[in-house]
């Protein structure tokens, strides 16, 4: 029998100044969107540096990925290529748009989609390409918008983990890409609870978006007419939905987001901590990030070797025998039964992913987590692997 506290697999860091500034947002009366959404998404564009970023908080990344898409036209007839390895709410969204998705394979090192498995399947109905930093390691973004510069297709990166991640330098959210979607839910490096934010360069994709996140609303067109716009007065300009950020939500953000370097620095030492812990066990531990990048570490997925002599749900199962809380990212999508009906998928398309879902583990990574909890997986990894 185990007697120490179940150690979860993920927990939000949220201090006193998000609390206070969440009690600040009640007692204030607005707590909708407002003063603080907006501020949220100026501090955010000033985080990413780059004087040119639209910032549009949103109520979820998959509204956004959904608002990016749509603004982009995306629509029946077109195709979007994707990762299988993802969660679904990366493709599911072409699905709302009518479009269809193509899912492909990942690079066996990274877990990131296989960049030349992208150029196979492009097709003369392909538009758009959505990668994903999966973990909080950058995708091949090089390779990936040279190619889809080369043949015309729009880029829309599912940044959900990448907060905050580089690719050669760059943060992510500042690469050449249409558009990049940050998730802030509960088990994100910051969270608001549900929240996401799109950026993007372009000003009529941001305009877009902004009308269609907040039910089809534009104000913009009064300006023609008189200077002055009554404010009682706007138009309904498309069938809009209903995505935007509420104060409460971005009161957290304000203060996650101030915290974001010293959690990505936390959560980077323990995965160095685990790196040193488990050196010698039958596992194959995650890539870190090319010299001079960072790397994110919302997850740290470790794989069994294939000489490991213990299978993945053995593993878990002794794990949470010994009460740790583990992880699987992910099921793939073509194990999936809607993803793999539809498109009448079968896994020996997907040889890597099929190849790292068998045998992949996400332990638990959190900015709280210290160096003993880092002593005690590794100890009951240890002994569940029979070392
Ligand atoms: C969490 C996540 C999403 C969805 O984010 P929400 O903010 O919950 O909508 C999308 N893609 C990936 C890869 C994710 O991990």
């Amino acid at each position: 029998m185990n007697s120490e506290p179940f150690l979860p697999f993920a927990l939000p860091d949220i201090g006193e100044a998000e609390i206070a500034e969440v009690v600040d947002t009640l007692r204030s009366g607005w707590v909708t969107t407002g003063p603080k959404a907006r501020r949220f998404e100026e501090d955010f564009a000033a985080f990413l540096g780059d004087p040119g970023l639209h910032a549009l908080a949103v109520n979820s990344a998959t509204a956004g990925l959904h608002l990016a898409l749509e603004a982009l036209g995306i629509g029946p007839g077109d195709e979007v290529i994707t990762t299988t390895h993802t969660f679904t709410a990366t493709a599911e969204v072409v699905r709302y748009l009518g479009a269809d998705v193509v899912l492909v394979d990942i690079d066996p090192a990274t877990l990131c989609i296989d960049v030349a498995a992208v150029e196979r399947a492009i097709t003369p109905r392909t538009k758009a390409v959505i990668p994903v930093h999966y973990a909080g390691l950058a995708a091949d973004m090089t390779a990936l918008l040279a190619l889809a510069q080369r043949r015309g297709l729009k880029v829309v990166e599912d940044a959900a983990h990448a907060m905050p991640t580089t690719h050669a330098g760059r943060l992510v959210g500042t690469l050449d890409s249409d558009a990049t979607v940050f998730s802030f839910y509960a088990n994100k490096t910051i969270t608001t609870g549900e929240g996401g934010m799109v950026v993007t360069r372009d000003e009529a994709l941001a305009k877009r978006i902004k009308v269609m996140r907040l039910h089809g609303i534009s104000r913009d067109a009064f300006d023609r007419f008189t200077a002055k716009v009554p404010s009682w007065y706007y138009e309904i300009v498309a069938p809009g939905f209903k995505y935007n950020l509420t104060d409460i939500a971005a009161a957290l953000g304000l203060h996650q987001l101030k915290r974001a370097r010293e959690f990505q620095a936390k959560r980077e030492r323990i995965a160095n901590w685990y790196g040193q812990t488990l050196a010698g066990l039958p596992l194959v531990l995650p890539p870190g990030p090319a010299a001079g990048d960072v790397h994110s570490w919302h997850l740290y997925v470790v794989r069994l070797a294939d000489d490991a002599g213990v299978a993945r749900d053995a593993l878990i199962e002794r794990l949470f025998a010994a009460g740790i809380g583990c992880s699987v990212h992910y099921t793939p999508l073509h194990l999936q039964p809607y993803w793999r009906e539809r498109y009448a998928l079968r896994r020996a398309q997907f040889p890597h992913s099929q190849h790292a879902y068998e045998r992949l583990v996400s332990l638990p990574m959190y900015s709280r987590m210290v160096e003993s909890d880092v002593q005690r997986v590794a100890r009951a990894a240890r002994e569940a692997l029979g070392h």
